[in-house]
């Protein structure tokens, strides 16, 4: 993922969906018998697929998440089922509900923040020790001092905030308070799709606990949609790094190649290359080369004309057109060409980088640093005739490309156009 890539609400938005989706299935009067199996069952079933996923991509993180949240569930449910059978609580229920509130956010909160280290086996060691350690300990003192441990756990320590709608114990509060904080502060340092769905997770819990005993089914609800939020995170974050390219943001070779299978009998497709890259690596640094990539990505992504842009590779870009002729999409490409060639990159050292958005565009214009320009190449081919498969005209388009730099680089070629530009599109030269 992104080292700095922005804050975003559309984030939180699976997340939320889900959270609301459960409270919601919560708030039914009653819930229909194909829900309450299906939430009978959920819990366990992500704890069994989530976590085989977990394993097998090496994410103890997210395990962990997982085998907490369903730990709370596993001791909580006991509890609950002997409630609603009997109308009564078990002799230790209290004792039980009281101290997975005050340990479910801790847990869940330092698995969230606890990042993987590089030796998985060692790693997954030290987060199964700390869940043994934490459950096996406050088991043991729960065993020993039942009735001071729960007296401890309900101690109304701050009379002035005590409120009838504060459900759970008051130091459960803090509890949530910290872990919260904790995500929250994680999520602003690494903006991620798992970064947001964890905080968002521990609301749930929160909306959860109050409610195990009064509510039928809001244990099993929530604990699925929890675990949920953080299975489908994975989800989407695994198709994101399969699918997206992670410096420039748009999708990759791999979502290239999967849209090629579907296209229909018309389409075009152009092949964009930065020019003279590899001299302006060397002269700026990769880096500076990594941020041109960008900003190339970020003018290619606007292309009109239907077309879509995908990262080929290297300082290769794709753009495809699908049900277009070649004709239909010379304009677009041309007003992209231009666009990447007009944008006056304002090189400058790292020290003296603005520190805000604004002020970066005011001097992206001016000062006095001599900008430099970056250019592109473009070569165009259309499905016709003896080009019937997307290789063979993505093949046409490179040799488009070959003669656009041919001609002197910073223009457009389609397949076929002699060296003057029989096209009217043949850009104008640096
Ligand atoms: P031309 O105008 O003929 O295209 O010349 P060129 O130098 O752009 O062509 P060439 O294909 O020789 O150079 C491509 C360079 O792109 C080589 C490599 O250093 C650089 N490159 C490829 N991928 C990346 C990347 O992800 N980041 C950075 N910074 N550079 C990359
Ligand atoms: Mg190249
Ligand atoms: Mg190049």
């Amino acid at each position: 993922m992104p080292q700095h890539a922005p804050v975003r609400l559309t984030h939180f938005l699976p997340s939320l969906l889900l959270l609301t989706g459960g409270l919601v299935a919560v708030w039914q009067p009653v819930l229909n018998e194909f829900f309450t199996s299906l939430f009978n069952v959920l819990p366990t079933l992500l704890l069994l697929l989530g976590g085989a996923f977990c394993i097998g991509y090496g994410r103890q993180r997210e395990l962990f998440l997982l085998a907490a949240v369903y730990l709370g569930y596993f001791l909580l449910d006991t509890q609950a089922d002997h409630f609603r059978a009997t109308g009564r609580l078990l002799a230790q229920g209290p004792l039980v509900f009281h101290l997975c509130s005050l340990l479910l956010p801790l847990l869940y909160g330092l698995y969230g923040i606890w990042r993987e280290r590089t030796h998985l086996l060692q790693d997954g060691l030290a987060r199964g020790a700390v869940l043994v350690a934490v459950f096996g300990v406050a088991a043991a003192l729960a065993r020993r001092f039942p009735e001071p441990m729960l007296d401890w756990l309900v101690a109304v320590r701050w009379p002035a905030l005590e409120a009838s709608w504060l459900a759970l114990a008051q130091i459960v509060y803090p509890a949530f308070l910290v872990a919260g904080a904790a995500l929250a502060a994680q999520y602003l340092r690494q903006p991620r799709l798992l970064h947001a769905a964890m905080p968002v997770g521990l609301l749930g819990l929160l909306l959860m606990l109050p409610q195990v005993f009064t509510r039928p089914g809001a244990l099993n609800i929530l604990t699925s949609q929890v675990m949920l939020i953080i299975v489908v995170a994975i989800a989407q974050e695994a198709y994101l790094m399969a699918f997206r390219d992670e410096l420039t943001g748009l999708p990759g070779r791999r979502a290239l190649n999967e849209r090629l299978q579907r296209l229909g009998r018309q389409y075009v497709i152009a092949m964009a290359d930065v020019d003279h890259f590899k001299a302006f690596n060397d002269t700026h640094g990769h880096d500076v080369g990594d941020q041109v990539l960008k900003l190339v990505a970020s003018r290619l992504r606007k292309v009109g004309g239907g077309g879509r842009a995908y990262r080929y590779g290297g300082e290769e870009f794709t753009l495809l057109f699908p049900g277009r002729d070649i004709e239909a999409c010379l304009a677009s490409l041309e007003v992209v060409r231009q666009a990447v060639a007009d944008y006056p990159l304002q090189l400058r050292d790292k020290s003296s980088r603005p520190t805000d958005h604004e002020q970066g565009r005011q001097r992206r214009g001016g000062g006095s640093a001599k900008p430099v320009s970056v250019t592109i190449s473009i070569g165009v081919a259309e499905a016709s005739g003896a080009r019937r498969t997307p290789e063979a005209v993505i093949k046409a388009a490179d040799q488009a490309l070959y003669a656009a730099k041919a001609a002197g680089r910073n223009c457009v070629r389609t397949q076929g156009m002699n060296r003057r530009g029989a096209v009217r599109v043949a850009g104008t030269k640096r």
